[in-house]
């Protein structure tokens, strides 16, 4: 049988686990691959930049997008909008390129319901403690925004068993090479 490379996969994981990090190398390392910028609300932090990191755009203009039939999944995130413009997806797609999603858990179950040939992968921190490490060394939250992400990780951590792959990201070279091996990518 020839294993052909998934079409869509979604990579979701607590904040902090490295969905960020692995999704990047896995980019870097094979180009055909497209790796979907999101649009969200939030604030950019020091060092993302416009139209790579996201597209950082007004609740008016998110909810203009999500009303017009942009978003190809869109969810609240800690008080934040976040979504995924449909049609740089789509065209991915049409010209035949493996799309990679990083998303929280409420955007990977609309893209099961509305993707359902999708394949979904969940990071897992190998230890709390070390998912508390993850997030302040990467500094890029306070203390409060911080706590509330450890609160979300809990409930999307005990939602792991709704996807088809659950990977331990502890050594981070295994887990891009695992999931370049999900997504049939050479
Ligand atoms: P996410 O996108 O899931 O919020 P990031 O990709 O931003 O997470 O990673 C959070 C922090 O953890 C970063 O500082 C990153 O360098 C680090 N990190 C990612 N993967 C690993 C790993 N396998 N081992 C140790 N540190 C990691
Ligand atoms: P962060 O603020 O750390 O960049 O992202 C917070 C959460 O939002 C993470 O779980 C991330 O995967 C998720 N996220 C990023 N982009 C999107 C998106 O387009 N749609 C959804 N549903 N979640 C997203």
């Amino acid at each position: 049988m020839v294993w052909s490379p998934a079409r869509l996969t979604v990579l979701a994981g607590p904040s902090g686990v490295g969905k960020g990090t692995v999704a990047a190398l896995i980019a870097e390392r094979h180009p055909k691959v497209y790796l979907s910028v999101s649009a969200t609300t939030r604030r950019p932090r020091p060092g993302e930049v416009e139209g790579v990191s996201y597209f950082f755009v007004s609740p008016a203009a998110f909810e203009a997008a999500v009303d017009a039939g942009d978003m190809l999944e869109w969810a609240e995130y800690n008080g934040n909008l976040y979504g995924t413009p449909r049609a740089a997806v789509e065209d991915a797609l049409g010209q035949g390129r493996p799309a990679l999603l990083e998303i929280d858990l409420a955007g990977a179950r609309q893209v099961r319901q509305s993707m359902p040939g999708a394949l979904q992968v969940f990071l897992m921190p190998p230890t709390w403690a070390e998912l508390e490490r993850r997030l302040a060394e990467r500094g890029t939250e306070d203390g409060p925004e911080r706590r509330r992400r450890l609160a979300t990780a809990e409930a999307e951590v005990r939602a792991r068993g709704e996807f088809d792959f659950v990977l331990t990201n502890d050594d981070l070279e295994l887990t891009v090479a695992q999931v370049a091996s999900i997504m049939g990518l050479k």
